[in-house]
């Protein structure tokens, strides 16, 4: 399936992302969710995968309500998800009703996840406009303390038989803090509060609590939709479980050089790392600039032929460099290519050793790559 295209034989470094992965973490994330609807978060850009490649797989596969963070996003998305086949698909904007986008909302059929009850006012006042109630999402904020109805509103909406009057609603929904510590006892207090919230709403209305890892607490925080961002894209729903997930990215650097580095001698900025033996360093073609951390400077690993070698020295800009000293000669040499990022450096690890998550390392891969899409379940 992959195909070397010319681009690539002139580049430096591709990131090739597997669709078919992406699919297959879909349909394991159904299985878990055993019948419940399972929707796609494809905020930021789709995690950095592409959020119009990763989109229309999606909705292939059975799924019809996608979350975005901004306004712009939903937009964006609109147009990929529209047309004769995929306009039925629901696309609700995580970060609420801005004041005066609301006919904005309406004209691209995006559905707000309301997040004050001033919001909920103006909505209510478009849909006299539109002589229809609009849809919207309601988010309750059970422990987060970020987005949502808190307690205050809480108790202004409880109070006030009227206060969800005149809106369609499609979901409430609600966002777990720690769910990727499934033993964590924040869960169970958020889900207790989620069903204490969502019994004094004065109109029912379906739920969504769960994101990856809260899919993975069981049945009690399912209720009606799912709603997984990270899994689909690889990342780990629980820190100290086996990943279920595939990966469905790889990012293959270019060998730019090799070079025998004798004892004493330091790689890099800095001097920061220095050979105790005889050293063979390759220097890689793919930097901070590409997203690379500059926290794996000496701590980063890379794959060849499925076996790690230490990233050491300084990460630069454009390069990093490899011991590839215990590798036989003939493994590495100019222009060949090492998994930088993929099946074998996972996102997970990448992220553990460079002090961050596979979310952070994912949205901020850089758009120098050359990008190259296949669906191997295809
Ligand atoms: C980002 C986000 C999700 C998805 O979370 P993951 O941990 O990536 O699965 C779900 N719900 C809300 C409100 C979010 O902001």
């Amino acid at each position: 399936m992959v195909t070397t295209t010319a681009a690539f034989d002139a580049a430096l470094s591709r990131l090739t992302i597997d669709l078919g992965a992406v699919r297959l973490n879909y349909r394991r994330l159904c299985r878990e969710l055993n019948g419940v609807p399972c929707a796609g978060v494809v905020k930021a850009d789709g995690y950095g995968l592409g959020a119009d490649r990763v989109a229309p797989v999606l909705y292939e596969e059975g799924c019809r309500t996608f979350f975005v963070a901004t306004f712009d996003e939903a937009v964006a998305l609109r147009h990929v998800l529209s047309g004769d086949t995929m306009a039925d698909a629901e696309i609700a904007c995580l970060n609420g009703l801005l004041a005066r986008t609301e006919a904005s909302f309406v004209e691209h059929r995006i559905t707000p996840v309301i997040n004050a009850v001033e919001q909920i006012g103006r909505w209510r006042d478009q849909g006299h406009k539109e002589g229809r109630p609009l849809p919207a999402m309601l988010h309750l904020d059970t422990g987060m303390n970020r987005l949502g109805l808190d307690g205050r509103e809480m108790e202004r909406v409880a109070a006030d038989p009227t206060a969800l009057e005149g809106v369609d609603w499609r979901y409430a929904i609600s966002h777990l803090a720690i769910a990727d510590e499934p033993d964590h006892p924040m869960n169970g207090q958020q889900l207790a509060r989620f069903t204490a919230m969502r019994a004094r709403l004065p109109v029912s209305m379906r739920a969504s609590l769960a994101n990856s890892s809260g899919i993975f607490l069981g049945s009690a925080f399912h209720h009606d939709l799912g709603r997984p961002g990270i899994a689909l894209y690889g990342g780990r729903p629980a820190a100290d479980r086996e990943n279920p997930m595939l990966c469905p990215i790889r990012i293959e650097g270019r060998i730019l050089q090799i070079r025998t580095v004798e004892p004493g001698w330091t790689v890099g900025y800095g001097g920061t790392w220095r050979a105790q033996r005889e050293t063979r360093i390759a220097t890689v073609a793919a930097g901070y600039a590409d997203g690379y951390l500059r926290s794996l400077s000496s701590a980063g690993r890379v794959a060849v032929g499925g076996r790690l070698c230490d990233v050491v020295g300084r990460v630069s800009m454009d390069s990093i460099t490899v011991d590839v000293t215990d590798l036989p000669e003939a493994a590495v040499a100019p222009g060949g290519v090492v998994e930088v990022l993929g099946p074998t450096v996972t996102p997970d690890l990448m992220a553990d050793a460079g002090g961050t998550i596979g979310y952070e390392l994912l949205t901020g891969l850089g758009s120098r790559y050359v990008r190259h899409y296949i669906d191997t379940s295809a």
